[in-house]
Parts: structure tokens; sequence; C-alpha cells
């Protein structure tokens, strides 16, 4: 199996900037964690894939991308997260999702519903997050992408992405493209990007095909320099740690109760699914440490 890689490249002498991801590996791991259906794996792993090659022009070490899709569809929320150092995570609102097209196709788009909004943040670790709202269009997570680029950033994208699903339920291949004219392009580089997309096979098809990134990119852009690659993974930060130190924060008689009631405390981390267990000698020493803090305070 291809690893999971994100390379950028430029074309046509630097008027169109090409990423081309595989995200096989991270989709898959989204799927074991969350128990995803085949249409819920599709619409979060799409999500995922985008968000993942957004994350991939960061700069600084603690910056991130969060792209969140609220369409009223069965999806409910769909949310992912990626940083600088290729870490990517998410969830979807409902894992349970089989819905399938009268063409045979995973109904994305049904299941993620276009009565709303996605909606980017891109934390560059300043104070505010820049973030930008735009309506969706289709809920099939590509196209909604292509217009939040070109409403909310200005810059006209053409945005390929897609998930595989084996018969089995697994994660047989993930992938995006995403081309964009910088601001130089002329007519031309406009109408070769048209034509591209009009011929373009669905990327995940390609990955499974066993073409590299590279080759990929080669076959539609024939004079692209590869500019970069950088590694992304399926990872979450979470850990024991961090949920006693938010358990802290509770006050000091709902944590009695808790500990009272003698069944001790299970926080499931949104993100990642897993599920941290605080017996109730856990919750006794979190609060004897949340006087010790307190006190230091
Ligand atoms: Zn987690």
């Amino acid at each position: 199996m291809m690893k999971d890689e994100i390379v950028i490249a430029e074309a046509l002498d630097g008027q169109i900037r090409i990423h081309a991801a595989c995200t096989t590996a991270l989709v898959e791991q989204a799927r074991i964690h969350h128990h995803c259906m085949p249409t819920s794996a599709a619409a979060l792993g799409r999500t995922l894939t985008v968000t993942a090659i957004m994350a991939s022009d960061l700069k600084g070490e603690n910056e991130k991308v969060t792209a969140m899709f609220n369409g009223h569809g069965p999806a409910g929320t769909v949310l992912a997260q990626a940083d600088a150092k290729g870490n990517v995570k998410g969830f979807i609102g409902d894992p349970n999702l089989y819905l399938v097209r009268e063409d045979g196709h995973l109904a994305v788009g049904q299941a993620i519903g276009t009565d709303g909004n996605l909606t980017v943040s891109r934390d560059m670790g300043l104070k505010e997050p820049f973030t930008g709202v735009s309506k969706i269009q289709s809920g099939e997570v590509g196209d909604d992408f292509a217009y939040y680029f070109a409403i909310s950033e200005q810059t006209p994208s053409v945005v390929g992405v897609g998930v595989l699903v084996s018969p089995d339920g697994t994660i047989k291949a993930s992938g995006g493209l995403i081309y964009q004219l910088l601001p130089n392009a002329t007519e031309e580089a406009i109408s070769f990007c048209e034509n591209v997309a009009a011929t373009q096979k669905p990327v995940s098809e390609l990955i499974d095909s066993g073409l590299s990134l590279d080759e990929i990119i080669h076959t539609y852009f024939s004079d692209a320099n590869i500019l970069d690659r950088r590694n992304i993974q399926w990872h979450c930060e979470c850990s024991k740690e961090r949920f006693a130190a938010s358990l802290m924060t509770l006050k000091d008689s709902e944590i009695e109760e808790m500990i009272n009631d003698e069944k001790g405390a299970e926080c499931v981390c949104q993100y990642c699914n897993t599920a941290y267990q605080f017996t109730s000698e856990d919750l006794k020493e979190i609060l004897k440490q949340k006087h010790v803090e307190n006190r230091e305070c």
C-alpha cells in the first residue's frame, strides 16, 4: 500500500499550484476509531483529506486548520483538524450511515446535506483564527471546498477528493488532488485547468491502480515541478492526564458525587473516540491534586 503523504508541485511556469495526497492509512484509522460504516467513512475521509492538504501549507509549529460541515443531513457535524506537523484527526456526528446513490456510489452529499455551511478556521497562533464561511453546494465535499476557496480565499480551484471502500468495509484507497490558479494565471492556464478537470479520473481510483502521487501529478501536468513532500498521519494528542486536568475544573461537589456513587467516570475523546476510565481512587486523587494546585495559586 502507498504510504500517506502530500506532494506539492507547480506547473505552467508557476501559474498553477498542485497538491496531491494519499490518505488511505489515516482514513482507515479514522474508520476504525469511530466504527464508521461506508458512507460515514467516505464523508469523514474526504473532509480529513482536504483539511490535511490545507494544513500542508502551514509554516509555524503550532498552526492548525479546522474544517467543519454543518449541512443538516443525517451525518450531523463533520469536523476535521490538521496541524503543521501532519497530524490529522476528526469526527462525524453519525458514523453509522450506509447510503448509496442510484448510480451505486456512496451518497456523501445526501449524508452531509446542503442546508448549511462549511466553516474553515486557520489558526496561525495569533489571538483570533482566520475563519471563512461558505454555503454548502452539494455536500460532496470536493465541490464545497472548491466553492469555499473561490468565495472565501479568492483562489479558483479544482478539488478532487475520494474514498474507495472495500466490500468488507475497510478503506481500499483514499486521496485528493487539488489544483489552484495563482494570481498571475493567463487565459491559457485557465483553459488548461478546465481541460484537466473535464478529463481527470477520480483520484482514489488512480491511487488504487498503483500510481504514485508524482505519477498522478505528471499524468495531468507533464511539466510539473515537485516542490515539497509532507508526511501525514492520523494522530490525536489526547491522554488520560489531559482528561484528568479537565476533570479538575469540575466543582468539588460534582467530583465527590462521582466518588460516592462508586461507578467512577469515563471520558471519551470526541476526536478519536478513545475512552479513558477513572476509578473512584483516581477521582479521589484528582480531588486531592485540585486542592494542592489551588493552594499553590
Ligand atoms: Zn483523542
